[in-house]
Parts: structure tokens; sequence; C-alpha cells
């Protein structure tokens, strides 16, 4: 019976690949990809319009970073580089995931090959996110900040990834005006009754952007979409592929009510929908401060970038890096992306030098008393719960990545490596993972 509709669907399929393929006609293969993710595997990769080199680039992704897939063609991926925006990178660049998962294990072994004895290229830290390409035996194979290798399943917990996946909700008032923008003042674009289903692809406070089925996008009252977020969740639950089922019992195999459980509500997902565009300073030439025992700040801002990465991923943010790597970017570079990505928080990460050693502590940075103040403020709290260092409060400064700034944006210094006792600090494992704790708190709050 079920082999007989999936033949019925595939010579469907065919039969509209034969005849309209590929003039964007919503065929149950692309219903399919868009549960799929690209991650991309290369430093910097062009997204191009068409399939092909000679296509005008239109924007840049870089390594570790996921994406709807769309469809895959010829050795090109089309992807949704940025809401309702479509381009074609090179498929060499990327790797096909599906679902996300989080390691349960410090130091955990990213190996080459899925045996004890493959060669380890790299460890994983407990809590980090990352993408599931495929299962072989009692290993995964992962993506972790764009390195690809094989982990124990057994240290793997799943993750439902929602940031990228769209929620689905239903119009409950007779009429229902959908406008250009986020305000009432804003252009009415179209109009929506009672029962039509839209997909939500991005929220705002009392805003809900939407596409319909009819093709209409814009800006609609929250108050009169219900969401469908559980019902949306069954239904993954209901129809799990054989690798799914496969996942389901290597990754707890002795508690898998409390995976399912997970599993069909999956977590919080309090930053769906948000872009955050995460900022190390320095890098490369600029190796910005440097303490007495020779760590550097370029060092630990990017740790500090990828850590927090996979904690706001895991709260369903979308997160672009700057620099992913010990790269020299340019500071018009890392505004620019701001801009590009339309961030809704623009975070810019370093560390502290002063000529007086005993200065200590961490201290939030904003520009705009209008933009950025209330981000900086929500930064006051957790920061100042943290033990290990003290907090100086959040202050007027006035640097390039926020003066220049159009996007919400701070710069946090988290901690002096000018000061011994400060240096050694932020060098733990315990520190980075307090501190990245503690401002993903922020950020989740800044939004809630
Ligand atoms: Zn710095």
């Amino acid at each position: 019976m079920r082999r007989g509709i999936w033949l019925a669907l595939l010579f469907c399929l065919l039969w509209l690949a034969a005849a309209a393929w590929p003039v964007g006609a919503k065929g149950e293969k692309e219903m399919e990809e868009t549960k799929r993710l690209a991650v991309v595997t290369a430093d910097r990769v062009n997204v191009r319009q068409g399939p092909g080199v000679p296509y005008r680039p239109l924007a840049n992704v870089h390594r570790g970073e996921a994406y709807r897939l769309i469809e895959v063609k010829d050795g090109w991926v089309n992807i949704e580089w940025k809401p309702n925006r479509t381009g074609w990178i090179a498929a060499r660049y990327v790797a096909l995931a599906k679902e996300t998962a989080i390691v349960q294990e410090n130091r955990l072994r990213l190996r080459q090959e899925p045996s004890r004895d493959g060669r380890i290229i790299g460890h994983l830290a407990r809590g980090e996110t990352v993408w599931i390409i495929k299962e072989d035996g009692e290993w995964t194979e992962v993506i972790a900040d764009g390195a690809i290798g094989w982990v124990s399943s057994a240290y793997l917990t799943a993750a439902r990834e929602s940031s990228i996946s769209h929620q689905t909700g239903i119009v409950n008032a007779s009429s229902l005006n959908v406008r250009a923008e986020p305000s009432l003042k804003a252009a009415r674009v179209g109009r929506l009754v009672r029962g039509e289903e839209v997909e939500i692809v991005e929220k705002k406070p009392g805003w809900y952007k939407i596409a319909s089925q009819t093709g209409l996008d814009g800006w609609v009252s929250s108050a009169y979409v219900q969401v469908k977020g559980g019902q949306a969740n069954e239904k993954e639950a209901e129809a799990p592929q054989s690798a799914d089922r496969s996942l389901l019992s290597a990754i707890a195999p002795s508690d898998s009510r409390l995976y399912v459980d997970s599993w069909t509500r999956g977590p919080v997902q309090a930053l769906a929908g948000k872009t955050i565009v995460l900022d190390a300073g320095h890098g490369g030439k600029d190796g910005g401060a440097k303490s007495a025992d020779g760590v550097k700040e370029k060092e630990l801002t990017l740790e500090t970038a990828r850590l927090l990465k996979n904690k706001l991923q895991s709260y369903g943010a979308r997160v672009v890096l700057t620099r992913s790597s010990d790269e020299y970017v340019p500071l018009s570079a890392r505004v620019a992306m701001a801009r590009l990505y339309q961030a809704d928080a623009f975070i810019s990460l370093h560390y502290d030098s002063a000529d007086d050693q005993q200065a200590s502590g961490i201290t939030v940075y904003y520009y705009d008393r209008f933009a950025d103040y209330g981000l900086a403020q929500s930064f006051e709290d957790p920061l100042s719960r943290l033990a290990a260092l003290p907090f100086r409060g959040v202050a007027f400064g006035d640097y390039y990545v926020l003066r220049e700034n159009d996007r919400p944006s701070v710069l946090l210094e988290l901690g002096y490596v000018s000061n011994r006792t400060d240096a050694a600090t932020v060098a733990t494992d315990d520190y980075q993972e307090a501190v990245t704790t503690a401002i993903a708190d922020a950020v989740r709050h800044y939004f809630e």
C-alpha cells in the first residue's frame, strides 16, 4: 500500500520534471528537500544567480553556516541564503545535513574515519551543536564548525533544528491585512481570509512575516495567526525515515522515551527567526592584545565566537560569523555583513588591554543611545552574575564597528589580557563556557 503511494508519487514527480521543471512548481520532491540543509564546508563560497560560474555572484557564505536546501542540480546546490532569496553554490563546497545533534561529552573526539583507529582531527565541546550527515554503525558523521568527521553516536543527542525550517500558521480572522512592513501605517499588499495556511518566515513583536500559498508575502498582525507548532512537530515524528529510526536507537540506548519526548517537542526555540552576526575581534595580521604569557586576543575572540555560535543556534538563531578562522577581515567588511544579513543583533567580541595592569573585568559598549542601548542593557544582568570576573558596566564607546553599524550592535570586552589573573581566567574552558552562556542568555532576554 505504502509502496504503491510512493511509486505513484515518483511517477507524478517524473512527469512533473519532464513537463514543468523547474518553473518553481512545488512538487513533492521540493517539499521534501526543504527539510534538508546545506552546510558550507569551505571558508568563503560565492552564491550565484544561477547554477554555473558565469552567473553573477550575489553574496558570500562561510564555513559552518547552514542554509535551507531547495534543489540540487548538475553539481550545483540551490539554497535560501537570505529569507526568501535563493542562489546557487557549487556542490563541492557543501555537505547536506538533515538534523542537528548536541554533543554530550566534553572533548569528544572527531575522527577522520568511523573507527577507533581513525585519525583524530579535533575535539568537540559538551553542548556544541553539530550537523548530522550520515550514520554508520555506532558512528555518526558530523559537521562541526566547518570540520567534517566521525564521532561515536553514543555521545550525541538529537536537537531539532528549527531555525531554518519555518513554522506554519492558520489565519483566524475573517479578513486579515498583509502589509509591506510590520506597521499599521505600512502599505497593504493583500488580504488573507480565515482558515488560510501561511508559512511564518520571521517574527517581530506583534507581527509575523508570512508567505501564503497563493504567493502573497508580507507582514500580518500576529494576533490573528494561530501557530501550528505542536502539530508540525508531530508530523515530523510520525514519518521518520529509516535513517531516523536508527538514529533514535543509536542516540538514546538507555532511555529512548526521553529522546522521543525531546524529539517530538523540541527545545524552546527562543531565537527562531533571528539573525545574529558574531564578530570575533581582530584576526590574521591583526593579533589584538597579547598577555604576558602569550595568549592572543584574536585566538580568544574566535574561541568565544565559536562557542557562542553553537549556543545561539541551539536556541534557533541563524548565526553568521564575520570570520571563522585566523584571517584578517577589515572593519568595514564586518559592518557590511551586519547589513547584508540584516542582523537583528551584531555582537563584537574582544578582550581588553590597559597600561594599568590592575584593570580587570568585563565592559559592554554601545554607540547609539536608541538603536544599541537596549541590547547593551540586556547584558548587564547575566554578565554581572558571572563569578569569575567583575562586571564594569555598560558604557558609551566610539568604535568603528558600532558607529558605522545601522543594525543593533554592541562590543563586549570580556576581560583584560593585560592583567595576569584575568588573562589566566579567560583562557580557561570554564570561563569560556560561563561567559558564552551568559551572553546567550542576554541575547535571549533581549528578544523576549
Ligand atoms: Zn580588541
